[in-house]
């Protein structure tokens, strides 16, 4: 059972870290951009953004980077993890030199997963990803997945397909229309996350015929499904049961479950 290893119902992460300050809007899914209306809550977010909108100033931050650079160094043995990355770490104007420390930090955190989350894979292959040391370099613990709300963004799996031969998932949050994924497209993907939009402003969730038609897709492929929240006929549920099963399928499992060392606090 995954979930009780996870804070919170509906998170498919352990641990959140900011390494990029900032962002802009991509496309329909951004309109309620929840790690915008985060920064604008902080004293820390404030030059990013404002009102709930980025402001456009974007940075790399060293500060986050330093944290997981000292986890690299730490003598204990160390609890896995599973880090989901906020905001862009494709993000056209993060230097190539601080997407490699990050690459290097998490090459040797081997016991960790991370998840990176982007709606520019066109820029993976221009990054730190696909150039310099670590291009022939296998990276089994980290995750690059793409976010798709509507079918009209579906190019971008077939962005990340061409440019990231490692491992890879979808994002279908906030959905906001039906995803029809091609059997070739589905026989890359380690995940697939599916979620309405969540948030006091959210909009109408889909269909439930596109919930079902997702969710048999993904199983007639194999692909794991986690369902992280859903409108159930009128009534916003975190990891509902759909046609009597729950889908918190996860394939990083392994690593939230794994033994650790007696004595670790990490
Ligand atoms: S790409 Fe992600 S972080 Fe950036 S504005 Fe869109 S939803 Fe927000």
């Amino acid at each position: 059972m995954i979930s009780k290893h996870l804070k919170i119902k509906g998170q498919y992460w352990t641990d959140s870290l900011t390494l990029v300050s900032g962002c802009s809007p991509v496309s329909e899914g951004c309109a309620h951009c929840w790690s915008a209306g985060m920064a604008s809550r902080f004293d820390w977010g404030k030059p990013y953004a404002k009102n709930g909108k980025w402001t456009g100033k974007v940075e790399p931050n060293y500060k986050a980077l330093e944290k997981l650079e000292k986890r690299v160094g730490s003598e204990r043995k160390l609890k896995p993890r599973v880090f989901c990355i906020w905001n862009d770490l494709l993000y056209p104007q993060i230097p190539c030199d601080f997407q490699l420390r990050v690459l290097h930090a998490m090459y040797y955190l081997e016991q960790d997963v991370f998840l990176i989350l982007t709606k520019r894979p066109e820029e993976i292959e221009n990054s730190a990803f696909c150039q310099g040391p670590f291009e022939d370099t296998e990276l089994p613990n980290i995750y690059i997945g793409v976010s798709v709300e509507s079918q009209k963004h579906i190019h971008r799996i077939d962005q990340l397909i061409k440019n990231w031969p490692g491992k890879k998932f979808v994002s279908i949050e906030p959905c906001l229309g039906a995803v029809d994924l091609s059997p070739e497209q589905l026989a890359e993907l380690n995940q697939v996350i599916i979620g309405c939009e969540s948030g006091a402003n959210r909009r109408q969730p889909p269909d439930m015929k596109y919930l079902h038609s997702m969710l048999w897709q993904c199983s007639k492929m194999a692909v794991p499904v986690f369902l992280k929240q859903w409108d159930m006929y009128g009534k916003f549920r975190k990891m509902p049961k759909f046609d009597g099963h729950t889908y918190d399928q996860l394939t990083w499992s392994k690593t939230l479950t794994q033994e650790v060392p007696k004595g670790d606090t990490g």
